[in-house]
């Protein structure tokens, strides 16, 4: 069967204009500004995602070089964060700043830098990609380069990966007002679910904060049927007293959590974020994630543009991606088969609140680029053999063991 030949063409196109999506117009237009960029999303912008909508001060970091660290002014940074399993908590300030900004906010911000740098906007649901030769997007639109950045169901990823079964999460979450308790922190409860179950409080810092659970779907072949809403709404009322009662506004996705290995396969046709399966296993963080590798595609897209070699993207981001977060992917990758004895959760959070450098490496692990290094993993061990330890450090506090 023939096809009919695409109607434009462009030297990108960037399906999804999420965190990923805006992030990779930036890098391209950073790497060569001028490059025809058009970036397709199927909703109008501002738009909702459901998220914690905690940024990682990484996710500025990824920014600043493209110009956009910007994004989350006027919005208050707050450094305090609580971890809790039953009775064994820690509390205690992070070594930098994060902020939590609703996503309706920073998106929309995202989406204006990549157009105000020169890309092309356009409300358009992508339903196609042809991926062999020149790449075609819903039978119309050609590109030397194709970037996947259309999220957690992402028909490019499809195209070129086919249908995998690779870990998935599902969260909810919702808007409430903030309590004393909630207030100038970020609150993250473990449940008794399948791990990673956990409940989050993150305060806004406008009067509301995000509440919201999540937990690991049971795989296919286990025949488990997916938590009801009704359930996540009892598991966050659980964790958190009053979150799910007071809450509403209430939105729940899927999260493609990253494993131990990543894949982009060779050709014009990359992928970015969520596209590209990754979430951190243990946090359910991805923005950073999806920034860094947005960025990295839209420069490697330019660069191969600009040689006449789009063929060449593929192996190059592969490259790129790979030193970038490939041994930290490795590292959150154990860390989260760990976490799945709630033993191992518990002995984290002690040694977070003996010793400081536990709780950085561990926040660091769960939000940005960090490893298990072996005063970590020396911590974990010891507090798994040592019996609870009533005389925290002063920077952190713990109560219960
Ligand atoms: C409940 C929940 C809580 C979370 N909390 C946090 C958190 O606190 N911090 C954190 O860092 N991460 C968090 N995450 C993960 C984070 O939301 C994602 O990792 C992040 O949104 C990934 O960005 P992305 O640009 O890859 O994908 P998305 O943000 O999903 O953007 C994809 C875009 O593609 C568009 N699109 C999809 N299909 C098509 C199509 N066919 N055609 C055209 N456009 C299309 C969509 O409209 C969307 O705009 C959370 C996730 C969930 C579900």
């Amino acid at each position: 069967m023939s096809r009919a030949p695409a109607t434009e063409h462009w030297d990108l196109v960037v399906v999804g204009a999420g965190p990923a999506g805006s992030a990779t117009a930036l890098g391209a237009l950073a790497e060569q500004p001028g490059l025809r960029v058009l970036l397709v999303d199927r909703s109008d912008f501002p738009r909702d995602k459901s998220c914690g909508d905690g940024i990682a001060p990484h996710v500025l970091d990824a920014l600043a070089p493209v110009g956009a660290a910007d994004v989350v002014d006027d919005w208050t940074p707050l450094r305090h964060l609580e971890l809790a399993h039953g009775d064994v908590s820690v509390s205690g300030p992070m070594r930098r700043e994060v902020h939590v900004v609703p996503r309706r906010v920073l998106d929309a911000r995202l989406v204006e830098r990549a157009v105000a740098a020169g890309a092309v906007l356009r409300t358009h649901r992508v339903t196609s990609l042809t991926s062999t030769g020149t790449p075609v997007v819903s039978g119309t639109v050609s590109a030397d380069v194709v970037v996947g950045a259309d999220g957690a169901h992402s028909v490019v990823r499809t195209t070129l990966l086919g249908k995998r079964r690779d870990p998935r999460a599902i969260a909810i979450r919702g808007y409430a007002p903030t309590t004393p308790e909630m207030a100038g922190r970020q609150v993250i409860r473990y449940g008794s679910r399948r791990q990673p179950s956990y409940a989050w409080a993150f305060d806004r810092g406008d009067g509301l904060a995000n509440v919201g659970y999540g937990e690991l779907l049971p795989g296919e072949r286990t025949g488990d049927r997916a938590p009801s809403r009704r359930l996540l709404l009892e598991q966050l009322e659980e964790l958190v007293p009053g979150a799910a009662r007071t809450g509403d506004d209430w939105r729940g996705h899927h999260l493609p959590l990253s494993s131990w290995r990543w894949d982009q396969p060779d050709g014009p046709v990359l992928l970015a974020g969520d596209a590209a399966g990754l979430v951190n296993p243990m946090t359910g963080e991805g923005i950073y994630y999806a920034v860094a590798t947005g960025i990295a595609a839209g420069r490697t897209a330019a660069q191969a543009v600009r040689a006449g070699r789009p063929h060449a993207a593929g192996a190059r981001h592969r490259r790129v991606v790979r030193d970038l977060l490939g041994t930290h992917l490795r590292h959150t990758w154990a860390a989260s088969r760990l976490a799945q004895s709630p033993r191992i959760v518990d002995a984290g959070i002690r040694a977070a609140g003996r010793e400081r450098h536990a709780f950085d490496t561990l926040v660091e692990l769960g939000l940005g680029d960090g490893r298990i290094d072996t005063r970590l993993a020396g911590g974990l061990l010891r507090a798994l053999l040592r019996p609870p330890d009533p005389s925290p450090e002063p920077s952190t506090q713990t109560r219960g063991g």
